[in-house]
């Protein structure tokens, strides 16, 4: 028998509706790339999207183009978000600290028909411009006064000029395109994820129920994770739904700057990855104090390692650690500690914080051996994590080569990661696959290694890697870029020989100015294993 009620699609303008009307005071702060700050609301800002969907409409945009974005975390990108996905296109946002040559390649696999970009990435578009589409049209995203001087560019606020700011927005299939972000992949080229309407609104709820502290109206958050990075792990979807003020922080995200702007702001809740914070940590320790007003963080992207939960937590920020991927748009776990935790001694909370964390509902998680049976939550059995759920891609967005690859019989999703599951839920990730170090038939979590080496006081960063040995396959490498005076190699084992066996510790330690970033701002192990692929292990 059928249910009796009505089926209202979901769609992604229904958010900014909703935010205007309900919480219309609730404020986007913007470091822009003019150099200032430029402050609005949310009722304001469904004018001015309405506004630039009918400049786009004039431009001869139409349901189902891909628009693209170059663009760091501002009011106009939040637009473009809202104007795109509303009038039926799709939102491209494009990683600007990707190779030229992955930038190249997407723009033409995604056939995007108009880029619109920030002063700061015009060069980025004036070095590829002879490999994209000739009629691809390029905006900037800036007023009539910051243009720059000649060419075909156009002014983003000339499209709005003068068009009206109410807009009927057309209803769409709830399944309907409305989003895409292509991830760096570490091999070939990289993947796009072509999220709906209906996911990212799912998306949005899911993240608003599981992380209330934060979202909540009147609570300012800071999304230092980037709008070009998997829709800024659905906040600017998350924030207006709650009516959580937004914190764009533009370029600026060294500590010094983002201490500044959360102090100024009174932001109390930041999101972003963990090299990031250890920017702002460096600044909170110079300054003697924390930044006014913070009181929570969120971790992900890649794994926190404890000592900097540790160092958030003993200064009283509560800190959040979460898995995710821009497959899963993007979030899957968290790490709210259940009540029964709170009053647990500070050490034993710690170690649960330190893990990734429990499934956001309607997200479904599994781990399997090798030969695709599913092993128990545990927290012993160690396996490859599969996922499903609304907000999972169903295959990526023209590469039926991968998606050949990574869903199972199931139907699951493959992340690639490796993982324990305990009997609580909490999901702790041990490595991705391809990073974990096969030594004589045994695997060695890099994750663990460096977790242990950060806690050193004049540890700075590190990684551990896997170097070809020729009796054991492989052997750990650990590189580390010191703080100040490289700490001493024997202390360095002597405190891994605390937590692990003989075999496990690395062969050799090397020192490092710093170490290679990804596009997304982690640690790029390829690059790492590449450049020490000849190193000679004593
Ligand atoms: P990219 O690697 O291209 O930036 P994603 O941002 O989608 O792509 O990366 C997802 C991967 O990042 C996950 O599969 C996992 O390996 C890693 N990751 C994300 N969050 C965490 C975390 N909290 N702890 C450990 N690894 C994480």
């Amino acid at each position: 028998m059928q249910g009796q009620m009505m089926h209202v699609p979901l769609k992604i303008a229904d958010i900014l509706t909703y935010a205007a009307e309900v919480h219309p005071q609730g404020e986007i702060v913007s470091v822009r790339t003019e150099g200032d700050i430029h402050r609005t609301t949310y009722a304001a800002t469904a004018r001015r999207v309405a506004q630039l969907a009918h400049g786009l409409a004039e431009m001869g945009v139409v349901p189902g183009d891909r628009v693209a974005t170059l663009a760091w975390n501002g009011y106009r990108h939040f637009e473009l978000y809202y104007a795109v996905s509303g009038m039926g296109a799709v939102c491209h946002t494009i990683n600007p600290r990707l190779s030229a040559e992955q930038m190249s390649y997407i723009v033409n696999h995604a056939e995007d028909t108009v880029l619109f970009v920030d002063t700061t990435f015009l060069p980025i578009v004036e070095g590829l411009r002879g490999q994209w589409p000739r009629d691809l049209r390029i905006v900037v995203m800036t007023d009539r006064a910051h243009m720059p001087e000649g060419g075909d560019l156009l002014c983003y606020e000339d499209l709005l000029e003068g068009q009206e700011d109410r807009i009927d927005w057309p209803d769409l299939p709830e399944d309907s395109a409305a989003g895409l972000c292509y991830t760096s992949g570490t091999t070939g080229n990289p993947k796009g994820t072509l999220y709906s309407h209906r996911s990212t609104v799912l998306h949005a709820m899911m993240v608003g129920l599981s992380l209330p502290s934060a979202l909540q109206p009147g609570r300012k958050i800071l999304p230092v994770v980037p709008l070009f990075h998997v829709n800024a792990w659905g906040l600017p979807y998350a924030a207006p739904l709650t009516g959580a003020s937004l914190i764009f922080p533009g370029g600026a995200l060294d500590g010094e700057s983002l201490f500044r702007l959360m102090d100024d702001e009174e932001v109390f809740s930041a999101w972003g990855v963990p090299t990031v914070w250890l920017g702002l940590q460096g600044e909170i320790a110079k300054q003697g104090r924390l930044p006014k007003g913070f009181g929570d963080v969120v971790i992900g992207g890649s794994a926190a390692p404890a000592s900097m939960i540790r160092g958030f937590e003993e200064a009283g920020v509560n800190v959040c650690h979460a898995w995710g991927m821009t497959e899963m748009s993007p979030v899957g776990t968290q790490g709210t500690l259940p009540p029964h935790m709170e009053d647990a001694p500070f050490d034993e909370r710690l170690a649960v914080k330190a893990k990734q964390g429990r499934r956001l509902f309607g997200v479904e998680l599994k781990i399997v051996a090798e030969d695709g049976t599913r092993l128990p939550h545990d927290g012993k059995a160690i396996g490859e994590l599969y996922v499903r759920g609304n907000t999972v891609t169903s295959g990526y967005f023209r590469n039926d080569e991968a998606n050949a690859r990574v869903f199972d019989g199931e139907g699951w999703f493959g992340t690639g990661d490796v993982a324990t599951i305990d009997a609580n839920g909490f999901l702790t990730i041990t490595d991705r696959a391809k990073d974990l170090i096969k030594s004589g038939g045994e695997w060695i979590s890099s994750l663990d290694l460096e977790n242990v080496v950060m806690s050193h006081p004049r540890v700075a960063n590190c990684a551990v890697i896997a170097v070809p040995h020729p009796k054991w396959d492989e052997r750990p490498l650990l590189i580390v870029v010191p703080q100040g005076e490289a700490p001493d190699r024997q202390a360095l084992l002597d405190l891994l020989s605390e937590h692990f066996a003989k075999w496990q510790l690395p062969d050799d330690i090397v020192f490092v100015e710093d170490l290679p970033l990804t596009a997304t701002g982690k640690v790029s192990k390829l690059t790492l294993r590449e450049r020490f692929a000849d190193h000679s292990l004593p």
